[in-house]
């Protein structure tokens, strides 16, 4: 069988691409490049450590399924591993977990071979480099930037590239989500790291409406070439809201021709947008095309836990003591986003300092609802269970009986699944109003309909379909 490995590939390929997201399969397997085929060893070259840990921890188990289907039960992967060490590439041989103990191999830390870094060619001997203000706000830093699943791709992405800005393929990185979900703290994080891992590096955060402004004020004053120069001798360039070029046409030319500069010289690029590129109108198509040379990553809303420790994380560092009711409450009901739920908090604190009030959950309430008025529901298990019940048109004595009936076993998962995602219930409580089923059960059905996501996409949309009626 030796010698086909591009067949072959391509043929794991379109298993794969039947199977997830078409975002995720432009980012995690389109740049992977088949290397060999020889005794049912499959050797594919993955263009970083850090792709090589993403595709082991979130895609093992389809790998390993389609390596199966299109080569045989004797079908095994290797990873070679891009090692980018400054001014030289050299590679690194990886297996994948499908053939050693997963636990060798995870969280092995990225190699830091760092080089003093890439000679600026705008240095001249005897002549200083740039120095600018980097326009960075030394508040929003990858510490107190929480983690979660919602912005794990596009904080791990940051830091990547502030380890290595320029030499990873997430060039440009492309940050996008609704407002107030983190765009704007996460480029001052990785501009605030650069800077303290690199501090001959320039960097430069710039909001896309001021380059815009500097862009028609250089051009009334006829100084179009020194705008440009100036911009290209930045090796860190972190552009937000790009969505504010829409229409300004020759901002956008401007814009494109400094975006291929940097991009052919390997230094960084960041940009963010309100919209996916696929969006973003009244944006010239070969300039939304280069937004999808490097990393596109969405930030959504955190999810309980998550905003839970976002929460903890600004009590903490404001010294703010509140009760664990309140702060559960808080997170569980502010579901719009992070801008709000802070808001949310600092009026919360406000409010009780001003009139003397102890912060109680009451006081909590009502806040909220002032907040966010009428926007605020509460999401029980109970109203799951009816949706999900009309939804698939059953009867919700159906969900509660012992049927092993397909339809019903779905339904009565899906509600499971759906109860402990949007509710703040725990499985035992799910379990008792799904039925009188234990735990153990609703840990069953929550991972049948996870995995079952992860390969079906039809049964992806239905789920999104389901979900959407029940937080509308
Ligand atoms: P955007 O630019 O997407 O509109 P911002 O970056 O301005 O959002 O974020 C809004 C607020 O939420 C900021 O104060 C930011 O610090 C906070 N925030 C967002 N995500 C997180 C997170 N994961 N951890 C901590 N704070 C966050
Ligand atoms: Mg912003």
């Amino acid at each position: 069988m030796a010698g086909n490995h591009i067949e072959i590939w391509n043929k794991c390929l379109s298993v794969i691409q039947d199977n997830i997201e078409a975002q995720s399969f432009e980012t995690w397997f389109k740049p992977i490049v088949p290397l060999a085929l020889v005794d049912n060893l499959l050797t594919i070259q993955v263009p970083s450590q850090f792709v090589y840990e993403w595709l082991e921890t979130h895609y093992i188990e389809l790998l390993k399924k389609t390596i199966k289907r299109v080569i045989g039960p004797d079908g095994k992967l290797d990873y070679s591993i891009i090692m980018d060490s400054g001014d030289s590439t050299s590679t690194m041989k990886l297996p994948s977990s499908n053939r050693t103990d997963p636990k060798n191999q995870l969280g092995r830390p990225a190699p830091e071979k760092l080089s003093d870094g890439p000679m600026n060619p705008f240095v001249i001997p005897g002549l200083k480099k740039l120095v600018i203000d980097p326009q960075l706000n030394e508040n929003y830093t990858f510490d107190n930037f929480i983690e979660g699943e919602c912005n794990r791709v596009a904080r791990q992405g940051g830091l990547a590239i502030a380890k290595n800005p320029g030499k990873t393929a997430y060039n440009p990185l492309l940050i996008y989500s609704n407002t107030g979900l983190g765009k704007t703290h996460l480029c001052h994080a990785i501009g605030l790291e650069t800077k303290r891992l690199h501090p001959e590096t320039t960097v430069l955060y710039v909001q896309a409406e001021q380059f815009t402004n500097q862009y028609i004020t250089a051009s009334k004053n006829k100084n179009l070439n020194d705008f440009v120069h100036f911009y290209q001798m930045i090796d860190v360039l972190i552009i937000d809201d790009i969505q504010f070029l829409a229409k300004k046409t020759m901002t956008q030319e401007t814009f494109f021709h400094i975006f291929n500069y940097l991009h052919q010289n390997n230094k960084q690029l960041v940009i963010t947008s309100d919209k996916l590129p696929a969006d973003l109108q009244d944006m010239e198509a070969r300039l939304l095309s280069r937004f999808k040379w490097g990393l596109t990553a969405e930030l959504q809303m955190p999810d309980i836990p998550t905003r839970l420790a976002i929460l903890q994380n600004k009590l903490y560092t404001n010294g703010i003591v509140l009760s664990n009711e309140v702060v559960d409450y808080l997170a569980s009901n502010v579901r719009t986003n992070v801008r709000e739920l802070e808001g949310i908090l600092i009026s919360l604190v406000a409010q009780s300092s001003l009139n003397k009030k102890t912060i109680t959950l009451d006081l909590t309430k009502q806040i909220i609802d002032r907040f966010i008025r009428n926007s605020v529901k509460e999401v029980s298990v109970e109203y799951i269970v009816n949706v999900v019940c009309e939804y698939f048109g059953i009867s919700i004595d159906q969900i509660a009986s012992s049927s092993r009936k397909q339809q019903v076993v779905q339904a009565r998962q899906v509600a499971m699944y759906l109860s402990k995602k949007h509710s703040s219930e725990s499985l035992t409580s799910i379990g008792m109003q799904c039925g009188k089923k234990d735990h153990a059960t609703v840990h069953h059905a929550c991972k049948t309909i996870s995995d079952r996501l992860e390969t079906d996409k039809q049964f992806k949309a239905t789920l999104a379909d389901i979900e959407k009626r029940i937080l509308s």
